[in-house]
């Protein structure tokens, strides 16, 4: 089977880790630190602006706290979101205003952010589908005019950026994934953008318990160090050197995995533009740059599902991502997403994976063709 998401890691990554064990020291240490800074690095801002964490879904969750959210405010998301973005609006007892999207991009854009905005909103909650930038400067001037919090949920847009700015760091907050099905892959990981400083220091309280000071060693010693302050109900959501230690290799490789994945996606683009059944991705305006984290075609019938079935049965696995939260009743929205749907309905995702080799690609192509040539 032909997967659809895939890591790459290799002895780089192992002797790392062999490293962590040698240094008999697991938990979040210099080498998480090491992370933090090559990051910030690596988004082009100072490391006062990020903090790890064990995952980007805790981001998610914590933005809540952090952006100041409280129960009965309202934060507008776009349908096509991540469950874990959804889920963490309504976790604080905040409303999820859902809205609908562009057609093609599944992007939000600031049109459609727009007509959901009322006295009780208090965020925007986007997402950049696929690693593709949002139209940032429209959707930055609309939360600028009516004084909203900007949450970026950067998961797939790991290397992406917009008018040479590093996508989650054009708003308040943002959040990276390093999951298994993601670019840069540490097991679980993610990673935190605050603009403001000060609330990266509060994260970093908050991420930890709410202890106002460290345990331990780093104490000071005129003290009993087994005492502790707590400056909220914090929960404990931190990374450590394990994961570390493969995601800063994985780091080094990421602009390779990206070259290749832009690759990947031109071979698509070479073959399937000349089926007429279906459309490839719309390509990128010259001050967007993607991460190529998914490859999203949609077809022109209401052929998808039976084109996914026969592609798994050729051995090549598909998806869809993301399913619309408008669909998942416990979310109660209301409205009309009519671009969604056609999306959700349409589109499927191919394959797409460092590791895949350009004979796989072709093939992928040949059997999408065979399908249209024999089921259409
Ligand atoms: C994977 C993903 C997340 C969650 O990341 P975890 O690190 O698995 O919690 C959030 N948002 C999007 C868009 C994702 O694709």
């Amino acid at each position: 089977m032909i997967n659809v998401y895939q890591p790459s890691l290799g002895q780089e990554e192992l002797n790392r880790i062999a490293d962590v064990f040698k240094s008999n020291w697991l938990g979040k240490g210099k080498l998480t630190e090491e992370f933090e800074k090559s990051f910030a690095c690596h988004l082009g801002v100072n490391a006062a602006h990020v903090l790890s964490t064990n995952c980007c879904s805790e981001g998610l969750f914590s933005s809540m706290h952090l952006m100041d959210i409280h129960p009965g405010d309202e934060v507008i998301i776009p349908t096509i979101s991540f469950i874990g973005a959804g889920n963490a609006i309504c976790a604080c007892g905040a409303i999820p205003v859902m809205c609908d999207v562009d057609r093609r991009t599944q992007n939000v854009r600031a049109v459609d952010i727009e007509q959901k905005i009322t006295p009780k909103t208090k965020a925007i909650l986007l997402l950049h589908y696929g690693g593709v930038p949002c139209e940032m400067d429209d959707i930055i001037e609309l939360a600028h005019h009516h004084n909203l919090k900007l949450i970026e949920d950067s998961a797939c847009s790991v290397f992406s950026t917009y008018k040479d700015r590093a996508c989650g760091t054009m708003g308040d907050m943002a959040m990276w994934s390093f999951d298994a099905m993601k670019i840069l892959v540490c097991g679980d990981g993610g990673m935190l953008y605050f603009k403001d400083p000060e609330a990266r220091t509060r994260a970093s309280k908050w991420l930890y318990f709410g202890l106002e000071s460290k345990s331990g060693y780093s104490n000071s010693v005129d003290k009993k160090w087994w005492e502790f302050e707590i400056s909220c109900f914090g929960h404990r959501a931190i990374m450590n050197d394990v994961t570390a230690a493969m995601a800063l290799e994985q780091l080094k490789k990421l602009p390779g995995f990206v070259e290749r994945r832009k690759e990947i996606h031109r071979l698509y683009d070479s073959y399937l533009n000349e089926m007429d059944w279906l459309v490839t991705p719309l390509p990128l305006k010259e001050y967007q740059r993607s991460s190529y984290y998914f490859y999203p075609i949609q077809v022109k019938m209401n052929v998808r599902d039976n084109l996914a079935k026969f592609l798994r049965e050729n051995g090549i696995y598909t998806t869809y991502r993301y399913f619309p939260l408008h669909r998942v009743k416990a979310y109660e929205a209301t409205g009309e997403f009519p671009n969604a749907d056609f999306a959700a309905d349409h589109t499927l995702c191919l394959p797409i994976h460092q590791a895949l080799k350009d004979n796989e690609i072709s093939y992928i192509a040949e059997m999408i063709d065979k399908f249209g040539k024999t089921h259409l």
